[in-house]
């Protein structure tokens, strides 16, 4: 009798993770699942560790563990990061339904003034309406690194970013300093078939559940980098699609509705299988709770748009903004690279030095986008506000 597995046919976590999302997908489509046993959360951690997970390769197996999942969540048995369950659909990560866009009058009211906009804006009043809602309930998702305090200071960053408007450019150097600025030039970033890639190769070279060019972009280069080579690649793609509510926030409204439902369900079943990965020891606390609080900010902040850009003539804008990390440190996306890099390592990092790195990171990625930021009238890279 067979009592150990070999490890030539023991299934890599990868392996696992490609088809929890496919088993994933398949039950979110069954309009009556099967009445079969449910898995408590007990069994489906014990099924996630080393010795078990081979039994997650039956299809059968798979699909129970993801229907007993959603059926758990559903009676709200399953908490994120914080000492309480999820209670709305804000702080609940395996929702799929994370969309924020919004109704809004600024193209017909051609807002002045920030005052105004703040009154009228759908997307301003999105942002403040899911704020409430995660600050009514931080006991969700708590942490050191994502804090209560720091999402408002991050929200009223965002919502008096334009106030203030001068029209005429001033420095330190005076307001002729503006004359000697050359017209600022920058590369046209839209898709191109001129200039892109080959879908199919690309597609096979990044591969993401979605095929979206931009999900490559973002997953690949943004978290899978950091830490590649030593971090499990299943967990690396899971720790990727897990940010695909930030890709929401950015591409909501270039994605159709296909696209869309695909994003939500990969995040959600990447954010499920990622909890299970933290009941089984397969990651930390630490990590799996700053991803989630970390998750949350990052819906809130997806809701913001810039309505009064538009309208602004064409220059060089700074901003009131108050810090280099005040909205930065959420919507910069530096914490799934920590993430990445903390399951590589083991290391953790404390709330002073992940400021420190995303201070770093705000500071190369707006010396990448300068041009481009000066192009769309961009006010919160750092060196167009003299920071
Ligand atoms: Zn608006």
């Amino acid at each position: 009798m067979i009592s150990k597995i070999s490890p030539a046919v023991r299934p890599t976590l990868l392996q696992i993770y490609l088809s929890w999302v496919d088993a994933w997908l398949l039950s979110a489509k069954e309009p009556q699942p099967p009445k079969e046993p449910l898995l408590t959360l007990d069994e489906l951690s014990s099924i996630f560790q080393d010795e078990n997970i081979h039994k997650l390769m039956n299809h059968k197996t798979i699909l129970q563990a993801t229907r007993s999942f959603r059926n758990h969540n559903g009676k709200n048995m399953i908490s994120l990061g914080g000492t309480q369950p999820p209670s709305n659909d804000m702080t609940d990560l395996f929702s799929e339904t994370y969309d924020p866009q919004s109704d809004c009058n600024c193209d017909k009211t051609k807002p002045k003034g920030s005052t105004h906009r703040q009154l009228t804006c759908g997307a301003i009043n999105g942002m403040v309406s899911a704020t409430e809602t995660v600050l009514h309930t931080q006991d969700e998702w708590h942490t050191d690194l994502f804090t209560a305090p720091k999402l408002q200071a991050a929200v009223d960053e965002l919502i008096l970013a334009n106030t203030d408007l001068q029209l005429r450019l001033d420095t330190c150097q005076g307001p002729s300093t503006a004359d000697l600025i050359p017209k600022v030039r920058a590369p046209d970033r839209r898709p191109n078939p001129g200039v892109d890639g080959n879908a199919i190769i690309g597609n096979q070279l990044y591969p993401t559940a979605e095929q979206i060019k931009i999900c490559a972009d973002a997953k690949y280069f943004g978290v899978i980098a950091c830490g590649a080579g030593i971090c499990d690649e299943g967990l690396a793609r899971a720790i990727a699609d897990s940010c695909n509510d930030i890709l929401i926030g950015d591409y909501c409204e270039a994605a159709d509705a296909k696209g869309l439902k695909l994003l939500q369900q990969v995040g959600g079943a990447a954010m499920a299988f990622l909890k299970l990965c933290n009941m089984s020891g397969r990651i930390t606390d630490w990590q799996f709770s700053n991803l989630a609080a970390y998750m949350i900010q990052c819906r809130v902040l997806g809701y913001f748009r810039d309505h009064e850009r538009p309208y602004l003539p064409d220059g060089i804008y700074g901003s009131h903004m108050t810090g280099l990390g005040v909205h930065r440190h959420i919507d910069v996306a530096a914490f799934h690279g920590v993430m990445t890099a903390s399951v590589a390592t083991g290391l953790e990092c404390c709330e002073k030095d992940f400021m420190r790195l995303v201070d770093a990171c705000v500071y190369v990625n707006d010396f990448v986008d300068f041009r481009g930021d000066t192009m769309r009238k961009q006010r919160e890279n750092v060196l167009l506000r003299g920071s």
